[in-house]
């Protein structure tokens, strides 16, 4: 029975697939072969740094770029040579477009009077997204009588005024302010709940993609270099890009002892299981900031180090107080800096200059044995 359902959940056919896409301009290539299947009713997110090749992708499945090879199917069919209009995809994009001289109201009828819908079937769709984006009191307003998130609601609204399977969005909220911005998100989240529409949305801000989306894609460089829910992404990063790039992480460079030790400045230390590994091969460690504490020393000499845990010597260099945690920035004795968590004893804060133990469980850090220097720094997606 249970084989039955999970190799029919394998053979689930995605609604979209992109093979092998290539976009290139003269040869850089803005888009370096990316594959990619989306499940209907999916909301995916292209996170990445400006320039990764985010709106490329999108703007070839929207159909308005074409790609330079490759195949973008939906169902199973070739969506390459349908003209835009004809692939019941809707899209948004950062900048309203909305058509200064019409209302509210024409504006999001505009893709069903291209598509000639009876007037009485398009006045009751209009209504019904009206409703849905909650501006049935501002139908006869012009775009400029609107706040900014009452235009891109209207947007929002005439993308999906004619019932598109699949919604694609680019950064639709890149212009708002902040509050505006995660109102929208809860409002988007909802829609997507209610209407079960496929989303596919692009945004470089990843506090958005974690709040929006089922699963994430990375983009850098034109390719996807993570896929997975923001959790695991996290929690559990492919590569040193991903786990620099999401949140914030510490790298310490240690030489592979077995394929489970290592030794860090001197000090043996245990690691996750890693096969392949040999002996003085430079590895690098990655654990999150919320994941390695620092103890105080006398505090260490209490607390004996459990099983499965790893202990470094460091010294504090900064002491940040953020409300119910304290962070500090220690350096280990070797010059590897790090940024912890202080488990503080009752009254007796960690302050600059006091020697330190660091400890993380050997499950929480994450081993990497192929990476740049480039992939260590954030802001390097950019370009
Ligand atoms: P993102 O949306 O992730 O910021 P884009 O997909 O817009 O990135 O762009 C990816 C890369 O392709 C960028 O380096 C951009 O300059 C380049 N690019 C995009 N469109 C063109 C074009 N029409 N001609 C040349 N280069 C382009
Ligand atoms: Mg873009």
């Amino acid at each position: 029975m249970s084989a039955v359902i999970q190799e029919s959940a394998q053979t689930r056919q995605p609604l979209v697939s992109l093979h092998n896409l290539n976009k290139h301009y003269g040869d850089f290539a803005a888009v370096d072969n990316i594959s990619l299947d989306i499940q209907e009713g999916e909301f995916l997110t292209f996170l990445g740094s400006s320039g990764s090749g985010k709106s490329t992708t999108l703007s070839m499945l929207a159909g308005f770029e074409t790609p330079s090879s490759g195949e973008i199917l939906v169902d199973g069919k070739s969506l390459v040579n349908v003209p835009p209009h004809k692939r019941d995809i809707g899209m948004v994009f950062q900048r309203y477009s909305l058509f200064p001289h019409l209302s509210v109201r024409d504006n999001i009828a505009f893709p069903l009077a291209i598509r000639k819908l009876s007037a009485a079937e398009r006045d009751k769709k209009v209504d019904a997204m009206l409703k849905l984006v909650q501006l049935d009191k501002f139908a006869h307003r012009r775009p400029s009588q609107l706040s900014g998130g009452q235009q891109q609601r209207v947007a929002i609204a005439r993308a999906l005024v004619y019932e598109p399977r699949i919604l694609l969005m680019d950064e639709p909220l890149g212009a708002l302010d902040k509050k505006l911005r995660e109102d929208l998100q809860d409002e988007l989240r909802q829609l997507h709940r209610r209407l079960g529409i496929t989303i596919v949305y692009v945004t470089h801000d990843q506090e958005e993609a974690m709040r929006l989306s089922q699963r994430i894609a990375i983009f850098s460089h034109g390719k996807i270099v993570g896929l997975g829910s923001g959790y695991d992404l996290y929690q559990n990063p492919p590569n040193a890009f991903v786990a620099s790039f999401l949140g914030n992480s510490n790298f310490l460079r240690f030489k592979a002892q077995s394929n489970a030790a290592a030794t860090f400045e001197g000090q043996p230390l245990s690691i996750r299981l890693t096969s392949g590994l040999k002996v003085d091969q430079d590895v690098l460690l990655m654990v999150r900031p919320e994941k390695a504490l620092a103890l105080s020393v006398p505090q260490a000499a209490q607390e004996p180090l459990a099983a499965g845990w790893n202990e470094v010597t460091a010294t504090v260099t900064e002491v940040l107080f953020l409300g119910e945690s304290q962070t500090c920035s220690v350096i280990t004795a070797g010059g590897t800096a790090m940024t912890v968590k202080a488990l503080s004893a009752a009254g007796m804060p960690l302050k600059q200059g006091d020697p330190v133990k660091v400890r993380w469980a050997t499950a929480d850090a994450c081993v990497y044995t192929e990476w740049t220097e480039g992939d260590l720094n954030k802001a390097a997606g950019a370009h």
